[in-house]
Parts: structure tokens; sequence; C-alpha cells
């Protein structure tokens, strides 16, 4: 975080200035007659949304939820490593890796083949692959993650807070929508209509009317967005019932507070998550398949069911719950939506979308693997960006495309690789030597769970091509930077003040585009070298897209921020010549700070030409204070090494 930009400015720099007035929340009132986007639902995948958008004092979002205020406790609790990279752009994982239990090893425990109706350890493997991420796989209560999503929304520019008690009703689009010039499509700037009932005591039964230029249903598994649009689930009906209970437990047994999967010969399954905190633990238990029509209510089941069925799965060790903090049981389906946006495939080159929707109310799966909420905000991270962009005017509305076909992707793998998983976990353990029928192999099933784990880290996703994303016909040029896949980061020193920090963190949510520069193993100032051209060209090009992006009198990295690394060995580098490109605060030494790529200090390296940096386009050719601290933070030593790891 990097703060006091135009001037000292006292108190938090986590709280930013407040916006103009005439866009603020008005407390405890009602809604305003038109926004640019209006959310439905405050779980993870609304609140995300609206985090995002809550940094552009510019937009006019409004987040809704039928609750009478914030969750309190939650169902979700795994946090994969690339929502982790998320939160870090939201500013908030670190409060997260305090308070969180890091799932850094795996258990899995099958019948002892001497005696069937005991169970033993069979493996003990590491979580998640070195250098797969910067961040460990974590557990925390979802309330939690909302909590630092609200906090975070009320210290943005726009001073964001749900508005509570109010139930979508129903939506109607106005025939044109947004048209995918960026500009709104026929008579209306706000072509979406909303209608709410508000449900607090205070004004229960009213219905509040509100336009919007853009709507995203975030409401859930039992959405009502989707259904007005009229789209469809498809795939299995909800036949699977689970058990779940979060529980203070006295026990012998060994893993208690290591995630572990247990299969029993007879008596079914069980997944143990320890919990933050160091006490709770929770457990899923796989109940039994439901009839066709049936319900999971219809059974009857009692939490007594679920600490009995888990003490059959524990034998030989013993198991007694002194607290029951939550439980539930609950049946999942596995189903993703067609589409997740009005416009339908034969119209997509006609109109742009103007409703979207988002999270568990376009995918359902079984919670076993922890997907759900990091998926879901992963779908309001990939639209939030291109509906600021869209709206503030940076990019034409066709991009909005880009949403369903890359998240509709990304739910189909999903939603296969649960199924998978779902019946390997379900199926009773194989004895050694059997061959066919339906049980599952204990080895295979920690070979799968090994196999699929960068998937469930949400780290391989990988988008298809494009608009947005390059077909990848120069990708040997970058090996380890896999195009259509996430900005891995890497280590490295800032050289303004050789402060050892992560490049990936110097990433915010802020709806800036990055451009990082990787040099060559050339002198970057030498007449020849290919940085140094860029670089001029990005400064000083009439068309470069630098100079032709960013509005006059905006900070020249308003839009575009360049970020330039190399591995130059920085004892070769002239600083006399750095000097007039450094900032305040400038420094060009170095230090190894590599952990995952260990490599000489001999071999980091640096240049601090500033060549991209000085210059406003259109409103200034001068540097002035602001832009002299801005580029001075941008070049940034790498570990050469890093570029061509095939593991980014
Ligand atoms: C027992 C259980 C355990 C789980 N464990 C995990 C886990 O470990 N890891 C994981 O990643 N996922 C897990 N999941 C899945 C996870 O909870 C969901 O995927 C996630 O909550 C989806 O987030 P969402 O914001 O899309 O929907 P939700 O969390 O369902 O939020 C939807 C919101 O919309 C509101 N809403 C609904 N209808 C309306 C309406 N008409 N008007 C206004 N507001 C409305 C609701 O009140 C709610 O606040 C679990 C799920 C269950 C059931």
């Amino acid at each position: 975080m990097q703060f006091h930009l135009n001037g000292y400015k006292p108190g938090d720099p986590g709280i930013s200035e407040p916006a103009r007035q005439d866009n603020a929340m008005q407390p405890g009132g009602g809604l305003p007659e038109h926004v640019d986007v209006l959310i439905i639902g405050c779980g993870p995948t609304g609140l995300t949304l609206a985090t995002q958008l809550a940094a552009f004092p510019d937009i006019t979002t409004r987040i809704v939820d039928q609750k009478p205020g914030r969750l309190l406790v939650g169902q979700a609790d795994g946090i994969a490593c690339r929502t982790m990279e998320m939160f870090e752009a939201f500013g908030f994982s670190e409060r997260v890796l305090k308070e969180a239990y890091w799932v850094n090893e795996t258990c899995f425990w099958n019948p002892d083949d001497s005696q069937r109706t005991t169970i033993v350890r069979t493996g003990r493997i590491q979580d998640t692959e070195d250098g797969l991420s910067e961040f460990p796989h974590v557990i925390m209560n979802q309330a939690r993650v909302h909590d630092f999503y609200l906090d975070v929304m009320r210290n943005s520019p726009s001073r964001l807070e749900p508005s509570y008690a109010r139930s979508f009703l129903d939506l109607s689009i106005a025939p044109l929508g947004l048209g995918c010039s960026g500009e709104p499509n026929g008579s209306s700037r706000y072509p979406v209509t909303v209608r709410l009932e508000r449900l607090d005591d205070a004004h229960r039964g009213e219905v509040e009317t509100v336009r919007a230029r853009c709507v995203v249903g975030c409401d859930g598994a039992h959405n009502s967005v989707r259904k007005a649009l009229g789209r469809a689930v498809h795939g299995d009906s909800a036949n699977q019932a689970w058990g779940v209970m979060e529980v203070l437990a006295l026990t012998d047994f060994p893993d208690i507070r290591l995630k572990t999967a247990i299969h029993s010969a007879n008596e079914g399954s069980l997944l143990i998550i320890p919990r933050e905190g160091g006490y709770l633990v929770r457990m899923y238990i796989e109940l039994d398949k439901l009839n066709a029509n049936e319900r999971v209510a219809d059974r009857a089941i009692t939490v007594d069911h679920l600490i009995a069925a888990a003490q059959r799965i524990l034998h030989p060790y013993t198991l007694e719950v002194k607290e029951v903090a939550w439980w539930s049981v609950y049946e999942i389906g596995q189903r993703p939506c067609d589409k997740f946006d009005d416009v339908p495939e034969e119209d997509i080159d006609r109109r742009c979308p103007s409703v979207f929707i988002a999270g568990d109310a376009c995918h359902t799966h079984s919670p076993k693997a922890g997907q759900g909420m990091n998926v879901s905000m992963q779908d309001a991270f990939n639209l939030g960006w291109k509906l600021a962009a869209v709206i503030r005017g940076h990019c034409s509305a066709g991009i909005l495309h880009t949403y369903s076909a890359e998240r509709r992707a990304v739910a189909q793998e999903l939603i296969d690789f649960d199924r998978k998983f779902a019946r390997m976990f379900g199926a009773a353990p194989k004895r050694p030597g059997e061959a066919g029928g339906d049980g599952v192999d204990p080895a295979e099933f920690q070979r799968y769970f090994l196999k699929q784990s960068r998937f469930t880290a949400g780290t391989e996703t990988c988008y298809a091509p494009s608009l947005i994303s390059a077909e990848p016909t120069y990708q040997r040029l970058a090996e380890g930077l896999v195009i259509g896949m996430r900005f891995h980061s890497a280590p490295v020193i800032r050289l303004a003040d050789a402060r050892p920090l992560q490049l990936g963190h110097t990433v915010k949510a802020d709806g800036r585009w990055r451009l990082f520069l990787f040099a060559d193993a050339e002198e970057p100032d030498a007449p020849s070298s290919k940085l140094r051209a860029l670089c001029t060209f990005l400064a000083e090009a009439p068309g470069a897209p630098v100079r032709r992006c960013t509005p006059a009198g905006a900070d020249i990295d308003s839009v575009i921020d360049v970020r330039r690394s190399s591995s130059r060995a920085i004892a070769n580098w002239p600083l006399v010549r750095c000097r007039p490109f450094s900032g305040p605060g400038r420094a060009t030494t170095a230090s190894s700070i590599t952990r995952r790529c260990s490599v000489p200090t001999s071999k980091l390296a640096t240049f601090s030409r500033r060549a991209a940096s000085c210059g406003r386009p259109a409103a200034s050719s001068s540097c002035d204070r602001t832009s002299m601290s801005r580029m001075s933070c941008r070049s940034m030593l790498i570990p050469s090494c890093r570029l061509s790891s095939t593991g980014s």
C-alpha cells in the first residue's frame, strides 16, 4: 500500500476520501430511482462485485438483500489460493491469513486391510504444491469474508453499504438494452427496471422501483433473477443428501487438526475440516442417495444422526461432541445454467447484455471440494472490472459478452470435476487387488486429489482467445506466463526503496490495465535496447496506448499502469544516469529475496529508466511531483529464472 500521493493526509490511509455527495448512500433511506449497477444478493458473490464497483465513485452502485442485516454464520469456509490472491488485490489478505486455519497438509484414511472394520492412515500429503501461489489454502467462516468486504466497501470513496430487507420481485428490460458501442441503445440510459419489496417493519410491503443500467443477480441457488430472465439450469436434480456439523469435539483421532478424507469399509465417508481458532472442527458426512422427487427434509435427519454416523466412521477412535456450533443437512445437484446473461446466443452480434447472473445463481454442485464460494467470487471478479470499464467509457460494451463465455466454461469444468470427485468420495473403498465394481481404489482417490489440486486452488483457469485474451501465437516468448491464465506473482525488489515485495501485489482491484515489461539482457539505456525503444514509444508516440487512453489532466498511470522488471546485474548500472529518472526515496541496491527461486544476489538486477513516465500526455509534458513519485516505484528486480519457469 502506498499513500500520501498528493500530500500528507492524516488518519488511516485505508479509509478513502468520500466521493461527491449526490452519489452517496442515504443512511437508512430508500434507494435512488436510477443507478448504474444494481446487485441482488449480499452473499460472497454480490459482495465481491459491490466491493469492486465501490472503488469507482463515478459509478452509482447499490446492493440489496432480503436478509435484515449482515451474515453472522456462513456455510462456506474453504478459501483457495487464487481467492487469496484476489483478497490481496482488495487489500485484506493479511487479515484473512492472520485469522484463518491454514490447510498445509491433507490426510487420507481407509479401512485397515487386516481388519476392515477399523481405519488407518494411508496418506499424508502437502495440500498445495510449492510455487503454485504465494498464498496458502485457508479455512475461514464465510461470514468473516463478508465482514472484510463490508469494511472495504465502507471505507471506499463510495462509502457503499448494503440495502437490506429488500426482496427482488421482478424485472423488465427495455427492448434494445445496452448497445455494443458502449452507449445505451434505444431511448433509455437505464434499460432495466427492477421492482423490490421492502421487508422491514417500518416499510413492510412497500414496493420500490429502481431503473438500472445493469443488474446482476447474485441471489444464490434459489435465485429469482435467473428465472426472471427465463434461463434454465441443466443437469442432475438434487439427489444426494449431505450432513455437515461444526462441533467442539473430544477425540483420540490423531488427525483431527488436519484436513482429512476418511473412507470406512461399510459406514460411509467423512471429511474433516479443522476450523480457525484452534478448536472447532467441521465434519461433512455423506448420507444416503435420495429417491427421485424425494427431499432431504423428508428424511427427518437430526444432528444426533450425524454424530452417530461420524462415530461409526471413525471407529476404533472415539468422538464425543461437547457442543454443536452449527449443523445442516442439505441436498445438492450438479447444474450449470446455459448462459450467464440476458442475451440469447443468436443475438450476440446485435446487442450487449444488461442483466447478468453470477455465483450459485448459475452453477450448483457439492461442497466437498470447497469450490462454490471460490468460483462464485471469481465470477464476480471477472465481471466487476468489465462493468466498470464499460460504464466509465474505457471499453466497448462488447467486452461484456466475454463474461458469460469465460465463466460458463469454468462452471462446466467445475461440475465435471465435482461429479467425478463426489462419486469417488461417496464410493466404498476397494479391497487390495479387487477389480471392477463400483468401489474406489484408495490410491486412485489420493492420486485424483493430487492431480486436481491446481484446479481446486483456482490457478488452472485459462480463458480461451477472445476480444481480451490473445491467441497464443507468441506464447513461446514467455512460456511461464500462460496467455489466458492469471498473472502468477513472483518475489521482486522494488528499485526505488529496495523493498522486497510480490510483483503480483502491485496489482490492485482498481480497474486499471497493467503493462508489465520484462527486460532482456541488454543494457536498458543502450541506444539499441528494445526496452528503451518500447518506453520511448509509450511515452512519446502520439498513438501509443498510454497517451491515447489517458484523459487530459489525469495521472499518467490512471488508465494503464506500466511496470518494468529486469534481472540484469545492478552493479553495472551507472547510478548517475538513474538519478534523473528516479523519484523521491530512490534506492538502487539489491538483495536476494527469492523464496521460490533461489537466485544469488549477483544475478538480481534492476534499472530505473523512467522514460515512459516523464510527461503527462495532453495536459502536461513535464514530470510533476505526482508522476515522479508514482514512477519511482515501478521498476522491479525479478529473479532471472522466473520467466522461463513453467510453473507460472
Ligand atoms: C453446507 C454448505 C457448505 C459449503 N461449503 C463451502 C466451502 O467450504 N467452500 C466453498 O467455496 N463453498 C461452499 N459452499 C457453497 C457456498 O456457500 C456457495 O457457493 C456460496 O455461498 C455462493 O455464494 P452466492 O453469493 O452466489 O450465493 P449465496 O451465498 O446463497 O448468497 C445469495 C444471497 O442472495 C440473497 N437473496 C436470495 N434471493 C433473494 C431475493 N429474491 N431478493 C434479495 N436477496 C435475495 C440471499 O439472502 C443471500 O444473501 C457450501 C454450501 C453449503 C450449503
